[in-house]
């Protein structure tokens, strides 16, 4: 059977290698301290590393992007909050997430989601053109 969404290693593509590229670097800063899992609450819930904050650095930085991990994240800025780096997590899972849904690779859920966003007014404060932006929440 095929799996519903290929990983992102799957995927050869200039612009993701790049972007990929730019995130290991950022990422390099990252002392795997793990302040950040201890607030998370995606971790605290499911308890599994892989899904933590570091463990997502650490996929990225060896480039195993798996979308369920990286939609498995509130935005919720807490573990930035805790970085003795000043990392900018969310900027980096949103970016990640941007990126699968340029390839189509996303969660069929976000797919629905975004798409139900784009046809019926939303209840936040944007205007239409950063609306026909979302590519997730
Ligand atoms: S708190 Fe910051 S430096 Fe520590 S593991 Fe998390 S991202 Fe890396
Ligand atoms: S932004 Fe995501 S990774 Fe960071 S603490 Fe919140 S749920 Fe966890």
């Amino acid at each position: 059977m095929e799996p519903e969404t290929k990983s992102l290693s799957e995927v050869e593509d200039e612009e993701l290698e790049n972007l990929l590229n730019e995130l290991q670097e950022k990422l390099q800063l990252c002392s795997r301290c793990g302040l950040c899992k201890e607030i998370c609450p995606v971790f605290n819930t499911l308890l599994n590393e892989a899904y933590s904050p570091r463990g997502k650095n650490i996929l990225v930085d060896s480039k195993k992007i798996e979308p369920k991990i990286f939609y498995a994240c509130a935005l919720c800025g807490a573990c930035e909050e805790l970085c003795p780096s000043k990392l900018e997590l969310t900027t980096i899972f949103r970016a990640i997430r941007t990126i699968l849904v340029k390839k189509g690779i996303e969660l069929k859920e976000n797919k629905e989601f975004i798409e139900n966003m784009k046809k019926h007014d939303v209840p936040f404060d944007v205007t239409k053109k950063e609306q026909e932006e979302f590519y997730c929440c």
